[in-house]
Order: C-alpha cells, then structure tokens, then sequence
C-alpha cells in the first residue's frame, strides 16, 4: 500500500479503535489518528508498552492542569506560517497535518485535521525572509512536513533557495518513524535535490523508545543515510515512557548506531491534556545525568527545555545541582523566574 492509502485508512474514532485493539477508550475532547500499520505495531506491544501510551487516549487528556500554548508559539508566530523567534532561524509551518496524534503533543490544542495552505501566506513568508537577511534557516515543522506532496515540498524549497540569505533548510518530523513508506522515491530526490541547493539539508526525526525504531523504520532511516541526507533525531523525556536511564541510553546508542546523531532531548512541557506525562526538573537531571558516563559526546543529545511563555530554548541540565531553583537564564542571558 501506498503512504498516501496508508495514510488515509488511518484510525480516527473512537469507534475505529475499539475495533481495532478491541478495548474501550474513554471519550476524550481531543483528536484520534493512527495509521493501521502503526496500530498493529502498538497492538503488538501491548497496554504497558512506551508505544500504547504515547498514541491511545488516556482519560487524564480532560484534565484542566497545563498550559494551552505552552511554549508560546503564539508570542512569535508572524501570521504567514513562520515563527521567528531566534535571530537566525526561524520555523516554517506548512501544515498542520501531522502521520499520527502523539497525546503529549505540546500542540495538541492547534493541530486539526485541515491542511492550511494559502498561498498569499507563504508569500508573505518569503517577503518576510528576504527583509530580514540575518535570518538563514528555514525550519520545516507543522505538523509534519513531510505529509505534504513532494511537488509541494519540491515548490517550497525552490522558493527558499532563491532567498540568498538562506544557507541552512531542516524538516523536523515523525513520520520516518509513523509511516517509514514515506521515504519513497520521490522525497529522496527532492531532498537531494535541496541539498545542492542549500550549504546543509537535515532531516531530524522525532522518536523516543528504542522499539519505535522497527525494521522498517530502520529501513527508511538507512536510505536517508545513503542518499547522504544528514539525519538527527529529537525525544522528548516522557513520564510512563521513557523515563529511566536504561530507556535513554537503549535510544540513543541504537540511533548512533544507525548513524543518527542524538541532537535534543526536550524536557516534557507543560502542555494542557499532556500533564501525565510530566515531570519536574529534579527528576529529569537525576536520570539524564548518568548518560554522562555511558555514552561519547557524539551520542549523547543536548536536554533542553523550552521557557514557558515563548522565552525559548536552554539548557535543562544544571552541573551544579539538580534541584531547580525556579529560574532559567533565557537566550538572550536574562534570568526568567517560571512559575
Ligand atoms: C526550537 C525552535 C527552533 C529550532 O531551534 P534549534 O535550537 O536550532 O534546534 C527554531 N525556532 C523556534 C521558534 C523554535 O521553537
Ligand atoms: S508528530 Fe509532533 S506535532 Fe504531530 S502530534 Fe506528534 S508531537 Fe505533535
């Protein structure tokens, strides 16, 4: 089958999953997408595996704890699908659609079934680019990127790589993991074909337990390598999930192995009808912190956290305790008190 019929035989009800895992599930307000392929793998795993509590919905999502913009996207989003936060780089979102709907997602309270392409914003995008020339990346995000048709991506990176000031083009998604029938053909050459285009093209791939990484997954991520695309992964610390040492280094040895490099592991956000799988920052150092000794420095992410209120990205470990003194020092060096 096709990724595209996989794609839209997907899971979307309640119902579909009842049917599918033959279980109840509690009616929840946000939701449901899992492709069928996926669904036999978490079928598979079982109800205690890190893959059924990533993707089946759990009654505590109506819970009212949590923020509905946790990491402030809405402070910089600029209206035309670009969120410009740091100085160089800014997040490009075509879509949001994304191959299935994580229940820790921190935007889970944006995503909806629409695609949303208008063309008069993606103009507006690239008015904006070429006003601000210290900006010279463009981050693919959405939802997922690579959702959208290849024509599209092959259009959208062409019109990128007539900004001079762009070097740098990157496409964060889960769908290598999701639906690895995605890396077909067609998306390796356009991929390709941006990386002559640009001084970098990378591919970070969103994945946070060793038993995502299936064969066929691993499949996927070997014709990226060998097409020389440059491959990344991001995780996100998950309670219930991934949350010990051996989990993590089980990860991201087996992504250094595949020859993906292990780049951020997000500290979990305070996302509304994501809070179960929160954590505070004591506890998260306190697992992070052996990794030190067990894997090189080429294997080992950076654990970051993003500031609520848009402040951005930095780093969650602290050397000198792991006690959190209830202040982050932002990006531009300010010390933000949170909470
Ligand atoms: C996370 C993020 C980026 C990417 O940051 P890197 O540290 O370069 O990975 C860019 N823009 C925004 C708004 C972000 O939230
Ligand atoms: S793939 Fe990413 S954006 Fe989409 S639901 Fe999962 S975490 Fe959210």
């Amino acid at each position: 089958m096709s990724w595209t019929h996989e794609f839209k035989d997907a899971l979307k009800t309640r119902e579909d999953l009842s049917e599918f895992f033959e279980t109840d599930f509690p009616e929840i307000k946000f939701p449901l997408f899992i492709p069928k392929v996926f669904a036999a793998k978490i079928l598979m795993a079982g109800p205690d595996s890190p893959l059924w509590k990533q993707f089946l919905p759990h009654s505590e999502e109506d819970s009212n704890l949590g923020r509905l913009d946790p990491i402030g996207d809405k402070v910089h989003a600029k209206n035309n699908q670009l969120i410009h936060r740091y100085e160089n780089r800014v997040l490009f979102t075509p879509t949001t659609v994304c191959p299935v709907l994580c229940r820790y997602c921190f935007r889970k309270n944006e995503l909806s079934e629409k695609d949303e392409i208008f063309d008069q914003k993606f103009k507006e995008a690239i008015a904006y680019l070429t006003v601000n020339p210290e900006i010279n990346e463009v981050i693919f995000t959405g939802g997922d990127p690579f959702i959208l048709s290849n024509e599209k991506l092959a259009l959208y990176i062409q019109e990128f790589s007539e900004v001079e000031s762009i070097k740098y083009i990157r496409f964060h998604t889960r769908t290598p993991v999701i639906l690895p029938s995605r890396i077909d053909e067609g998306l390796l050459a356009v991929l390709t074909s941006a990386s002559a285009l640009f001084k970098r093209c990378m591919v970070m791939i969103h994945v946070n337990h060793v038993s995502e990484l299936t064969e066929d997954v691993r499949d996927a991520i070997a014709l990226l390598n060998e097409n020389h695309i440059e491959v990344f992964s991001q995780s996100v610390l998950l309670k219930g999930v991934n949350d010990t040492t051996e989990d993590l280094y089980n990860l991201f040895s087996e992504l250094a192995d595949l020859k993906v490099k292990p780049y951020y592991l997000h500290h979990p956000d305070e996302a509304r009808g994501a809070m179960h799988f929160y954590m505070g920052l004591e506890e998260g150092r306190r697992i992070f912190a052996p990794l030190h000794n067990k894997l090189p420095g080429w294997a080992l992410p950076q654990y970051i956290i993003d500031i609520p209120g848009g402040e951005g990205k930095t780093s969650a470990f602290n050397p000198e305790s792991f006690e959190f003194n209830g202040s982050l020092i932002n990006r531009n060096g300010e010390k933000v008190k949170i909470n």
